[in-house]
């Protein structure tokens, strides 16, 4: 299985350091966040050191949702939250700041906008969707 020693991640997945451990299988595991953004915030990981969206196998990323999934479930019937985003953030300019995959399972509470991860609904311009929209679709295999 891919590792880095250097990883806090891995060492996670290796028991070198602790976790609030919530749930694991064959390929990821779920454990509460240590600076939670709100109350119940949780990540799912591949257990297998892979930095991002752009490296990790498809199957693996589907794992990792399903797990995600599963502890929403569980956040859901135990803290009753007003809902739950799941977050994924990839590179720095994304904020990523463990560089190894990672899903947030999110409870989110009435008042705490604050969190800043809702942008709002703002027309935008029909060009600029249209300019970017025509060189993504031109990526597309
Ligand atoms: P991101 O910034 O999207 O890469 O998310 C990384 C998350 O990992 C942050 O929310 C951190 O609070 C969390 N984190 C970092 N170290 C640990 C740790 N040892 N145990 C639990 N969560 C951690
Ligand atoms: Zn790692």
């Amino acid at each position: 299985m891919r590792t880095d020693t250097d990883c806090i991640f891995c060492k996670i997945v290796a028991g070198e350091i602790p976790c609030f451990k919530l749930y694991e299988d064959e390929h990821t595991l779920a454990f509460m966040d240590i600076n939670p953004a709100s109350t119940g915030h949780a990540l799912a990981i591949a257990k297998a050191h892979w930095e991002n969206i752009h490296e990790i196998p498809v199957e693996l990323a589907c794992a990792c949702i399903a797990t995600a999934q599963r502890i929403a479930g569980a956040a859901q019937t135990a803290l009753s939250p007003d809902g739950i985003n799941l977050l994924q953030a990839n590179g720095p300019g994304a904020g990523q700041s463990v560089q190894h995959f990672h899903v947030h399972i999110m409870p989110r509470y009435a008042g705490d906008e604050h969190l800043k991860i809702n942008w709002g609904l703002n027309p935008g311009d029909t060009d600029e969707i249209k300019a970017a929209y025509g060189k993504i679709a031109g990526c597309l295999g």
